[in-house]
């Protein structure tokens, strides 16, 4: 007897699922590019419980008839595609036709129909790939697919799953990604029976973007397009004055499907060189079309990746279009009529409050003991020659040479002083008159939700607002000025990435650390002498004076011997 044999199709369908079905949040991708090619305007998604029990998506799209939604969840069994041809210019997000069934034989699953032509609308109910039941039923032309106890079959998928937060911010940020893809479409999500987010249908994709990436970026996105022969593209990319500590901001399209593609991510950065520090990633939104017989969109199971026939030209005009984009924008210097009432986040800040956070004192009187100078942490010995590039404060000792990074120093500075304050609760704090509010996206918040006790004895008050929306109330007084949003971002950003496992005492410096950096004095900024001074005397107070709370370094120097060597006056 024959040891091979063809696998039952509810178990293929399983191992189908396996691709196709990672976790909650792919069934929502699927329903949802479903409703798109069924060519609906609007799409209701609601999940219960992280969609653990319940995923539900409703649209007003064409429906099908009895027989096509039966034929539905036969695998491979598909409206997209008919010929081999059709494989190489696929021209809707579907074409496999394997997301019904997969999700059918590893759920609870019930579908009801109706298309412009039937008379009544079909339901269909189906458990673990079984059809159970086929009814006639009252229903509006569109489809509503029903998805309960994901995984109920398959226990060891199940166990794989997070908690019911986690899963629904994968479900959150799977809606905006395909809702940032089609602005004339109206996408309403539900969790728990609470609204969570509506992306209402606009004719202008921009309300789509800040609805997506924040209102509060609205004056900071540049406008890009291009057109090369047969590709064309348009999108927003940030101006040199925002930037992310991931590359989560960054939202690639092509024909309507939201793609990875790094070379493209590449080009991106390329269009930008010389305006981002190591580790910052910009914010950026491109639509790319190309002709459908262009891009091979069959790569993988969740379609996710494609490729490109003409790779290198797409990757030129995104250079091209972002490069130029922001030289007209250098070229304008961020005019007032663009930013009107904004303040930039990297200018130097005044200096008023540099004197408020650090007690300034008196220059100390220069002593020429300069022996094992480092080791008793005698900067205030040293001699100011001046400030380098207004970034740099330049010393001198008998022996050496000093430079020292006047933001690393002040960051370290401040971060022992806070760190020292926190631990008896005493930092100072900046109460709002009137609280400032800030929309931040939705795996932010989450985490800043859970950050929200820690941060309030670090002096920074917030409250949740609704949805993904806070109330800041206090900041640390040494952020008094600052601007705050980017600052609150920065921190669920960071927090996001190094999980907020790594225990309370790590979470908290990483607060202190990014409250510091940006209460510090920057780079471009000229000091006077009296704070000069002050700086000096205060990093000699610092237990670890010698780096930044991030590890670079404070100082660098050189000995006389060695300048010396250099101009060749000894050998
Ligand atoms: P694919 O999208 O790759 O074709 P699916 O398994 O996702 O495969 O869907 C199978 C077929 O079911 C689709 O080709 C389409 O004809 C039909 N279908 C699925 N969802 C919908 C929907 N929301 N509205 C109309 N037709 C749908
Ligand atoms: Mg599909």
């Amino acid at each position: 007897m024959s040891k091979i044999k063809i696998l039952p199709e509810i178990l293929s369908n399983k191992i189908a699922a396996g691709e196709v079905v990672e976790r909650p949040s792919s069934v929502v991708k699927e329903l949802l590019e479903n409703s798109l090619d069924a060519k609906s305007t609007r799409v209701i998604i609601e999940v219960d419980n992280g969609g653990l029990s319940l995923m539900r998506v409703s649209d007003n799209g064409i429906g099908m008839s009895r027989d096509d939604a039966l034929l539905s969840l036969e695998r491979y069994a598909t409206s997209k595609i008919y010929k081999d041809r059709d494989l190489f210019s696929i021209n809707t997000l579907g074409f496999r036709g394997e997301a019904l069934p997969s999700i059918a034989s590893v759920s609870k699953f019930s579908l009801i129909t109706k298309d412009e032509i039937s008379e009544a609308g079909t339901e269909i109910f189906v458990d673990g790939g079984t059809i159970k039941k086929v009814s006639e039923i009252g229903a509006p032309m569109g489809t509503m697919i029903t998805v309960r106890n994901l995984f109920f079959n398959t226990p060891a998928r199940r166990k794989f799953l997070k908690t019911v937060k986690t899963e629904m911010v994968h479900i959150a940020e799977a809606v905006a990604n395909i809702a940032l893809g089609w602005p004339d479409v109206q996408f309403k999500l539900y969790h728990n029976g609470k609204i969570v987010k509506n992306w209402y249908s606009s004719p202008d994709p921009f309300n789509r973007v800040l609805d997506v990436v924040g209102n509060d970026m609205k004056n900071d996105l540049l406008r890009i397009k291009f057109e090369d022969n047969f590709i064309s593209g348009k999108g927003w990319i940030s101006s040199h004055r925002v930037s992310r500590k991931t590359s989560r901001g960054i939202y690639i399209y092509i024909n309507g499907r939201v793609v990875r593609d790094r070379g493209i991510q590449h080009a991106l950065f390329e269009g930008y060189a010389g305006r981002l520090m190591k580790g910052q990633f910009p914010v950026a939104v491109f639509f790319i079309r190309v002709p459908y017989d262009q891009v091979d969109v069959n790569v993988h199971p969740s379609k996710h990746e494609v490729r490109l026939a003409q790779q290198n030209q797409v990757h030129k005009a995104v250079i091209g279009a972002v490069s130029e984009a922001l030289h007209i924008a250098d070229r304008s210097k961020w005019s007032a009529e663009n930013f009107s009432g904004q303040k930039p986040f990297c200018v130097s800040e005044p200096v008023a409050r540099y004197n408020e956070s650090i007690k300034l004192k008196d220059i100390p009187a220069f002593s020429a003991v300069q022996k094992n100078l480092w080791e008793e942490k005698r900067f205030s010995n040293l001699r100011v020659v001046g400030q380098f590039h207004d970034t740099y404060i330049l010393c001198e000792s008998d022996e050496e040479l000093v430079l020292i990074d006047q933001h690393a120093a002040h960051e370290r500075v401040l971060f022992e002083h806070l760190k020292k304050l926190s631990m008896n609760s005493k930092i100072e704090v900046q109460k709002f008159l009137v609280p400032e509010t800030i929309d931040i996206g939705y795996r932010e918040a989450d985490t800043l939700e859970k950050l929200i006790p820690d941060l309030k004895k670090l002096g920074l008050e917030i409250e949740p607002f609704g949805g993904t929306t806070f109330v800041v109330k206090s900041v640390p007084a040494i952020l008094a000025d600052r601007e705050i949003k980017p600052i609150i971002l920065e921190i669920a950003e960071k927090m996001l990435e190094s999980g907020l496992s790594q225990g309370l005492e790590k979470t908290i410096d990483q607060c202190l650390m990014l409250i510091a950096c940006h209460g510090a004095i920057k780079a471009n900024q000229r000091l006077s002498d009296k704070q000069t001074s002050a700086l000096l005397a205060q990093l000699d107070e610092c237990e670890n004076s010698s780096h930044c709370p991030h590890g670079r370094p404070t100082w660098i120097s050189w000995t006389l011997e060695s300048v010396e060597k250099s101009f060749k006056r000894i050998v």
